[in-house]
C-alpha cells in the first residue's frame, strides 16, 4: 500500500506557535544549537561563579583555543542576548529550537529536547503587557478562550520572574487528568528582562523595558496530543506521527 509522508506532532506544533506569533506581531528567528558560552549564559546575567549554573546540567563542547568555551545551548534563550546586542528596539522575537541538557533519558525527561523562547522590548511593555500577551498566545494556540495567572519564581535573567500558569484546555478549569484536577496547567517561565541583561547588550533600561519567556514544547505537545512518554516523540516510529 502506498504510504504517504505526514508532518511529525512536534513539527505541526511549531508551526501552529510560529503562526499564531506571527500573527501577534513577532518575528520568528533561529540561532546556533553550538553556542558561545558567554550567550548561553553570562550575558543573561549568569557568569561562571554563579550558583543558578545549576539549574542547568550542561553538555560542554571542547573548541579551539580562541573561540572561547562553547556549549550545546541548554536553552533557547541564547538567542536574546545574541539578538538584542545587534538590533535596536522596539522588537518582539520568538525562537523555536532544539535545546540540549546532560541528563538521564526517561518518560519525562529527554537530552535533546524543544523549547520556545519569545521576548518583546519596547518604551511601555509592562507585566500587564506580558499578562495579555500569554492569554492571547495560548487562546490563538489551543483556539479557544484561555485565563492566565502568574506566581513568584526566579531565574537569574529576569526581575521580578514569574511562572505563568494557563487554565485548562481541556476541561477550561473544572479539573480533568490533564491539569492534575487542578484546572491550571503550568507552562512557561517568564519575567521582566532584567535591567543587567539589557544593559550589556547596549539597550539603556531607563529608556526600554521587556518581557522573555520559555518554555517547552515537548511537554505542550505531550498534553495536546496527549502522549504520555516523550521517548515516543523521538524514535521515529511512523505509526506515532501518522495519528496527528
Ligand atoms: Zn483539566
Amino acid at each position: 500500500m502506498e504510504q504517504k509522508g505526514h508532518l511529525h506532532p512536534l513539527s505541526i506544533l511549531i508551526n501552529d506557535i510560529t503562526q499564531v506569533g506571527v500573527s501577534l506581531g513577532f518575528d520568528v528567528i533561529d540561532g546556533p544549537e553550538l553556542e558561545e558560552e558567554k550567550y548561553n549564559f553570562d550575558m543573561l546575567n549568569i557568569p561562571s561563579w554563579h550558583p543558578a549554573r545549576d539549574m542547568w546540567d550542561t553538555f560542554w563542547v571542547k573548541t579551539l583555543a580562541d573561540k572561547g568555551r562553547r556549549v550545546m545551548r541548554t536553552h533557547t534563550s541564547s538567542v536574546q542576548p545574541r539578538y538584542m546586542e545587534s538590533h535596536t528596539p522596539p522588537f518582539a522575537v520568538l525562537v523555536p529550537g532544539k535545546v540540549f541538557r546532560y541528563e538521564p533519558t526517561d518518560a519525562t525527561h529527554e537530552a535533546q529536547f524543544h523549547q520556545i523562547e519569545g521576548f518583546m522590548v519596547g518604551k511601555d511593555v509592562s507585566v500587564a503587557t506580558m499578562k495579555s500577551f500569554f492569554a492571547k498566545f495560548f487562546s490563538g494556540l489551543f483556539k479557544k478562550e484561555i485565563k492566565v495567572r502568574m506566581r513568584p519564581s526566579y531565574f537569574p535573567f529576569v526581575e521580578p520572574g514569574v511562572e505563568i500558569d494557563m487554565s485548562c484546555f481541556k476541561c477550561e478549569g473544572s479539573g480533568c487528568g490533564t491539569c492534575k484536577f487542578g484546572g491550571w496547567i503550568e507552562i512557561m517561565g517568564a519575567g521582566m528582562i532584567h535591567p543587567k541583561v539589557l544593559e550589556v547588550c547596549g539597550i539603556n533600561p531607563q529608556e526600554w523595558q521587556g518581557f522573555a519567556f520559555g518554555g517547552g514544547i515537548d511537554r505542550i505537545a505531550m498534553m495536546k496530543y496527549g502522549i504520555d512518554d516523550v521517548r515516543l516523540l523521538y524514535n521515529g516510529d511512523v505509526r506515532v506521527s501518522a495519528q496527528f
